[in-house]
């Protein structure tokens, strides 16, 4: 390649380099966004660790849609998307910005894909909440990708792979919900039900063998699975993030608590 050949290529690809990390964080009780304790320092920590993202790519558990859509606004408000917790929180606003042209380079990655631009929603608590603790300045913008209600978990599990390139253009992709999560069974103690622990130990020793297409069938990994995940909404953004590993990539986990009983906290960093 002559040198002007290089300089057009790096003009074309200014953000291509090593790949960002991906992050699926167990939320958990949305007073994480305001508690100062181990989650929340967890998060804060794993931020300061990676590189700088020139944006976030959210996919959290707390927005589903028909069809696949990316927020696309300049300024995404801060949605209050539950009740009964006190006033405080309800008053959180995180005002990180918003990138309007992600969308272009998400349909550019994944031109397969039908990519919705949405102007309404913003980031609900499922993104602010881990965000908010992560950067604190709000000053790298962010894009939530929603869970479409229509796809089965194949399907996320392969919008997920072709989404993966992003990470070589400085985006931080982060998968937002809890691989257990169980809200008619919760009880208010800092102990895990036997059934809770014993799924959130097959996922993560399916995650560390690589095994992810156990994961994406993740109703067959045994008879605790309709227990742990009643409904899959908080498990897909896990798919999401492990579909955007490259072979032999590191994998660690920066949570690994299973709190309230059946609400597992285990948090995973792909890449390091
Ligand atoms: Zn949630």
């Amino acid at each position: 390649m002559t040198p002007s050949a290089d300089l057009r290529k790096m003009l074309a690809e200014p953000e291509s380099g090593p790949p960002m990390p991906a992050l699926f964080i167990g939320h958990g009780n949305p007073m994480n966004a305001i508690e100062d304790n181990e989650f929340s320092r967890a998060w804060n920590a794993v931020a300061l660790r990676l590189p700088k993202p020139r944006a976030v790519l959210c996919v959290s558990a707390h927005w589903e849609s028909d069809g696949s859509r990316m927020t696309a606004g300049g300024r995404p408000r801060t949605i209050h998307d539950f009740s009964g917790f006190p006033a405080e929180l309800g008053r959180v606003q995180y005002p990180a910005p918003g990138s309007p042209t992600l969308i272009g380079e998400a349909r550019a990655t994944a031109p397969a894909q039908s990519l919705a631009p949405d102007l309404e929603w913003g980031l609900d608590h499922g993104a602010w909440a881990v965000l908010r603790r992560m950067y604190p300045a709000a000053n790298i913008p962010v894009v939530q990708l929603s869970l479409d209600r229509r796809k089965d978990p194949a399907a996320h599990y392969q919008l997920g792979r072709e989404l993966r390139d992003l990470r070589r253009r400085g985006v931080l992709i982060v998968g937002s919900g809890n691989i257990v999560h169980n809200l008619r069974t919760l009880r208010w103690e800092n102990s895990a039900f036997d059934w809770a622990s014993e799924f959130d130990q097959r996922v993560r020793d399916r995650i560390l063998a690589g095994d992810h297409a156990a994961l994406v069938r993740y109703e067959s990994l045994g008879a605790t699975a309709a227990l742990a995940v009643p409904t899959r909404e908080h498990y897909l953004p896990l798919l999401y993030v492990l579909a955007a590993a490259g072979e032999s990539e590191p994998v660690s986990f920066f949570a690994e608590k299973v709190t309230l009983g059946s609400l597992s906290m285990r948090s995973v960093q792909i890449g390091g």
